[in-house]
């Protein structure tokens, strides 16, 4: 096995946020901000005089203002929106663009369909059900506090979603400009997440499915409390290997673009497969969700990314679980996991 895990980055230049440069033929990177530790979103451009728009930002201020200012400096004629998945992020200026520059919206049908779900979620109509699931995974007070103050949030962030849409799935093959793109689709971050890669096998527009230096997130929601999202993202990255040349370029939504797709592949899978396996040793002694944060995270766990967390160790508990070798009990009306 080659021990060379290094990526390479062949771009030095990087657009600050609200700018953009044109990396290659027909393609241009353009950068907008978010609010938070994560402080970027990259977006593409592609083709030539008409436009295709790869994921949008956020419904910021901020976002609107840079979009609005880069449209007429760049006089850009974006007729059309792809979005790669129903994070905000990435979808938040979809029906923006529809409304202001009349663009047609192209996304899968379960991202689509999840986010109008997710996006109508009101503040201060809480489900009793979600606020179980929270409590049973061992969630403090506190925490649920916080919870219960922020639902709703989604939908603030993002403009409203076009009430009608273009079905994009696995497979199609879609002209932009004077190249082809074939769609590849992926599981696990969010249920059907697209990645556009050229027929050239030049380019992977790979949106949060292979990110450089951060695993994306990979979590279990109080909608589907026993959803096995880890093992669907396990396998989406073993079947894109086999799907992409190893000398793409990556065109990621976070980061820098990189060469070196199948030993990012790879390390993703391990780094999941590790922990799994830790996991499974931390559980010779019964564990609540939130105990397991120590194997999983080195990062610090903090009331701004616990239910991340905790999504994402429920996510790491529940693959566990359906493989056979842990098993849960409720005791004092929280779940104790176990290895068999
Ligand atoms: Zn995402």
């Amino acid at each position: 096995m080659s021990t060379d895990t290094r990526l390479i980055f062949p771009i030095d230049e990087i657009p600050k946020n609200g700018t953009s440069i044109r990396i290659a033929d027909e393609i241009t990177w353009v950068r907008m901000p978010l609010p938070m530790s994560l402080n970027h979103i990259n977006l593409w451009l592609i083709g030539n005089e008409d436009k295709t728009l790869v994921d949008t930002g956020m419904h910021l201020p901020e976002v609107v203002d840079n979009w609005s200012s880069l449209i007429q400096k760049d006089n850009l004629n974006i007729n059309r929106v792809f979005i790669t998945h129903m994070h905000p992020d990435h979808v938040g200026m979809g029906g923006w663009f529809v409304d202001n520059h009349n663009c047609d919206f192209m996304m899968s049908r379960t991202d689509y369909l999840q986010c109008r779900v997710l996006s109508s979620d009101k503040s201060g109509n809480v489900p009793q059900v979600a606020i179980d699931f929270y409590k049973r995974a061992g969630m403090a007070e506190e925490m649920l506090e916080r919870y219960v103050s922020r639902f709703g949030f989604f939908g603030s962030i993002i403009y409203p979603l076009p009430s009608s849409y273009i079905r994009v799935k696995n497979n199609d093959v879609f002209q932009f400009g004077s190249r082809e793109w074939r769609v590849l689709e992926g599981s696990g971050h969010t249920m059907e997440h697209l990645c556009l890669y050229s027929l050239d096998e030049k380019y992977l527009i790979s949106g949060d499915q292979i990110l450089p230096t951060i695993s994306s997130h990979v979590g279990v929601f109080p909608t589907e409390p026993e959803a096995n999202p880890l093992e669907d993202w396990i396998n989406s990255c073993k079947r894109l290997k086999s799907q992409v040349a190893e000398d793409v370029l990556v065109l990621p939504a976070h980061g820098r673009p990189f060469i070196g797709a199948h030993k990012r592949l790879d390390a993703l899978i391990n780094l999941h497969e590790t922990n799994l396996e830790s996991l499974c040793n931390l559980l010779k002694t019964p564990k609540q969700a939130p105990d397991t944060f120590s194997v999983l995270f080195n990062r610090d766990i903090n009331e701004s990314n616990f239910l991340m967390a905790l999504g994402e160790s429920i996510a790491h508990l529940n693959c566990l679980e359906q493989r056979g070798v842990i098993q849960k009990e409720l005791i004092n009306g929280i779940y104790h996991y176990e290895a068999r």
